[in-house]
This record gives structure tokens, C-alpha cells and sequence, in this order.
């Protein structure tokens, strides 16, 4: 069924990089062949799933939508490809992003731009824009996408789907390629939250292969989803309804106040202070560790090497110059600069700094609050090519998203409504660090 439905719709959606029918109908078969021999049934027994390029699979071709990538096949898969083998879902292929998980629209594909399913005229958001759009066009029945500034919540909100970002070290990051390794981490989209649930349930846990991997019990999510939210307190921070926020998006969002209201939760209006230093914060911090993680790239270990290059300074060179797009180029000059000595101080520890007081800003509102909501991203999916050619206000769509990847707290993007043009709206609820029974709670029972 999922190949028959990419049949039809991948040409305009143009979601994936690569697809593994022979892949797919193989472990479907052994699965049949397993049942048909008493097995039990894993928890994602059967169900077609597409991975964002940038989550490494044994075999099976991993760009990261990157040139340099463009030849590399992994030799084993990352913990949470092993764990979805386990919970028997089927790989159907993997999924197209902005090259290394860097930018907002899917433009930054080396390959090609994926198209919103609801209106082909539309990015549909990104980094993790090919899994949102898989999801939403049916081709497959869950995703698995990264989240670095709102990578999952910010192209599931664009294209209507349920997209969430766990608590930092919840799910593995081995086997996922490295953008931002303090920030990065790896979450479900979905067509509802029960299946956000699911897939988390099958992701989550430690893993001795990540260092920063926490060592957390790990809850029940699936019967977390009582439906009851009576009593919640939920914060709504003032900083997250300001300028650049489309008046539609405020009210579908504050429309979705009235619905937890009814619910029997209440909410109150509250201050996160330092949110309008999160952008600047996220961008000096991303990009310097990004200019760490992609200096593995030399033509030499990975990848594709330049041909025109007869000497070892100018494999590094022209492979990196070769290999890269603008937007890669341009986080890891920013990085550079922002580590190297003289600047380290005015900007990387600075900005650490900063870090730590938009974290303080979120544990104070929890010290009172269960959830917070707000808005995913200022307006509904853009037109492609109208913001490509600027990066700073591309960088500005993130500003609702990056706050949490800061605080490494967990966050929901769930549909809550259509705008005018047609195209979703998206409501982020946040909460306490590995609270994320809590996030499905709330964003089920609002569903
Ligand atoms: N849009 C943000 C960026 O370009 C977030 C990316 C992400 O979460 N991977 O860095």
C-alpha cells in the first residue's frame, strides 16, 4: 500500500532520496514469515516507516542531502534504525532534508525540493521537511525526523502533522549524523499523537554507544493517554505572540486556550525574558559546533573526493569546496570565527552563557506550571523560492522552535487549525525535561 500511494504522489511531493522496495518487501516477508511461526507482534509490527537521511542505515544510502555524501553507504545502523527492527516496522527508504539538517524550507537539498502535499507551491518546512511531507501525503505511516532548532515541530506544523521533540539524551543520537551535538536529537512524526506515542515508546532508552544518552526510566506513553486534563496549568509566554507572528496563527492559538479550558485545564499568561536572545544564542552555537563536527569531511574518511586535486591540502580544499552547498559553508565560516581565539569569549562562551539563562527563564515557569504553549512557527508554510536568498529571515522562522533545543526540554508540534491560504497552523506544547508523558497527554486530549 505504501508503495502503491508513493506511486501516486511522489512525483509531486518529491519526498524521498531513496527508496528500498527490494529493502521493504524483504523484511515484510520475514515478518509474515515469523507470525506465520507463532512469533508475537512488535510494537510497530508491520508499519511502513521513512527515515531522514541524516539517521545512518546499514546498506542503505545516507546522504544527509549532501554531494559530499552522494556515494556513501553505511556499514551498520544507528541504534534507533536497530530499535525500529525490533519493534518490526519496515523501512521504506529514506527521507529528504535541508543538506546536513542546516536551514528551515528543504531548499537546501542538494538533490531537490521537497513540495508541501497540501499546495505544491509550498516548502514544506524543514530540516526534517521530506519526513513531514511523507507523513502528510500518506506515503508512509510514520517518520522519523532530527530536531537541532525545530527541524521535526517547525515542517510538521507546515504540513499538518504531529511532530515531536524529546528531551535531550531520551533517544540515542548514534548512527545520527552530527549537526549540532548538544542540541541535536531525534523524534517521531506522525498522523496523531497516539502514534507519536508508539514510536517513542520504540526509540527511547539508553544506549552505552551515546555518551550523552540519559539513564532515565522509561515511562509508559502509550497509556499516558487518558485523555484527562483537569487541573493542568498550563503557561503561556507573552515573548512567543510578539511581532512576525501572523495574526491568523495567534488566533488558532489562542482559540486552542478556550479548548483546554473546556478540558478543565487552566492557563495563565507568564514571561520567558531571554527568548529574544535565542536566535543569536542558537546560530553562534549551532554553527560553532557544526564547523567542529563537519571538519570529519576531508575527501579522505567519508564521502566523495575531488578529482582535481594532486596534492593533500587541495583534497581537503576542493572536496569541502566541492562537496558542500552555501548554506554549509556559511554556518561553518560563522563557526570558525565564533571559536577561533580572540572571539571565543565575546561570542561562543558568551553565548553559553546566554544559554543558561534561557534555560533558568523555563525551569522557573515549571516550578509553577506543567506545560507550556505557544504558537510552532510564526506563520504557516512559505512559497518556495521566496525566502532562499535570505538567511536571516530564514533564521527568524526558528525563533519559536530553538528556545526549547536550548533548554533541551521536550516540545509537540500538533495541527491545531487552517489558515486562509488553505495551509495548517501548528500549536508547540512544551514541558519539564523527560515530562514527555505529560506533552502526549495534553496534545492528545486537545486532538
Ligand atoms: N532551521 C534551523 C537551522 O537551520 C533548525 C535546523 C534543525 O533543527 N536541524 O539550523
Amino acid at each position: 500500500a505504501s508503495f502503491a500511494r508513493i506511486a501516486e504522489v511522489e512525483e509531486r511531493v518529491k519526498a524521498f532520496l531513496t527508496l528500498d522496495e527490494e529493502g521493504a518487501r524483504r523484511t515484510a516477508a520475514e515478518l509474515d514469515k515469523q507470525l506465520a511461526a507463532g512469533g508475537e507482534r512488535g510494537l510497530l509490527f508491520g508499519l511502513p516507516a521513512g527515515l531522514k537521511d541524516n539517521i545512518v542505515t546499514e546498506g542503505l544510502r545516507t546522504t544527509c542531502a549532501s554531494r559530499f555524501l552522494g556515494n556513501y553507504d553505511p556499514i551498520y545502523d544507528a541504534t534507533v534504525v536497530r530499535k525500529l527492527k525490533d519493534a518490526q516496522s519496515v523501512t521504506i527508504g529514506k527521507l529528504n532534508m535541508d543538506e546536513f539538517a542546516m536551514g528551515g524550507s528543504n531548499e537546501n537539498s542538494a538533490f531537490h525540493a521537497t513540495r508541501n502535499p497540501w499546495n505544491a507551491d509550498y516548502v514544506p518546512g524543514g530540516s526534517s521537511g521530506g519526513s513531514a511531507a511523507a507523513v502528510a501525503a500518506g506515503e508512509v505511516y510514520f517518520a522519523l525526523g532530527s530536531d537541532t532548532g525545530g527541524s521535526i515541530r517547525q515542517p510538521a506544523a507546515y504540513c499538518g502533522v504531529v511532530g515531536l521533540k524529546p528531551t535531550y539524551g531520551l533517544v540515542s543520537r548514534f548512527g545520527l549524523v552530527a549537526f549540532a551535538s548538544s542540541l541535536d536529537q531525534i523524534g517521531p512524526l506522525t498522523k496523531n499523537v497516539e502514534d507519536a506515542a508508539y514510536v517513542l515508546q520504540a526509540i527511547a532508552g539508553h544506549d552505552e554507544r551515546d555518551s550523552t544518552s540519559a539513564q532515565v526510566r522509561i515511562p509508559d506513553y502509550i497509556s499516558a493517554l487518558t485523555g484527562d486534563v483537569k487541573g493542568l496549568r498550563i503557561a503561556v509566554p507573552k515573548e512567543y505572540f510578539g511581532e512576525g507572528v501572523s495574526s491568523e496563527v495567534k488566533s488558532a492559538v489562542q482559540a486552542s486556550l478556550k479548548v483546554f479550558e473546556s478540558l478543565g485545564a487552566t492557563w495563565e499568561e507568564v514571561s520567558l525574558p531571554h527568548t529574544e536572545y535565542a536566535v543569536a544564542t542558537y546560530y553562534l552555537l549551532a554553527s560553532s559546533e557544526a564547523s567542529s563536527n563537519l571538519a570529519r569531511y576531508d575527501g579522505v574518511r567519508y564521502g566523495v573526493r575531488s578529482s582535481d586535486a594532486d596534492n593533500l591540502l587541495d583534497v581537503y580544499l576542493n572536496s569541502r569546496s566541492e562537496g558542500f552547498g552555501p548554506e554549509v559553508k556559511r554556518r561553518i565560516m560563522l563557526g570558525t570565527y565564533a571559536l577561533s581565539s580572540g572571539y571565543y569569549d565575546a561570542y561562543y562562551l558568551k553565548a553559553q552563557k546566554v544559554r543558561t539563562l534561557i534555560k533558568r527563564d523555563f525551569d522557573q515557569v515549571f516550578e509553577n506550571y506543567d506545560l507550556i504553549l505557544s504558537p510552532t512557527a510564526p506563520t504557516t508554510a512559505f512559497k518556495l523560492g521566496e525566502q532562499v536568498d535570505d538567511p536571516l529571515t530564514m533564521y527568524l522562522n526558528d525563533i519559536l522552535t530553538i528556545p526549547v533545543n536550548l533548554a533541551g526540554i521536550p516540545a509537540i508540534s500538533i495541527p491545531c487549525g487552517l489558515a486562509s491560504n488553505g495551509l495548517p497552523i501548528g500549536l508547540q506544547l512544551m514541558g519539564r525535561a523527560f515530562d514527555e508523558s505529560t506533552v502526549l497527554r495534553a496534545a492528545h486530549a486537545f486532538e
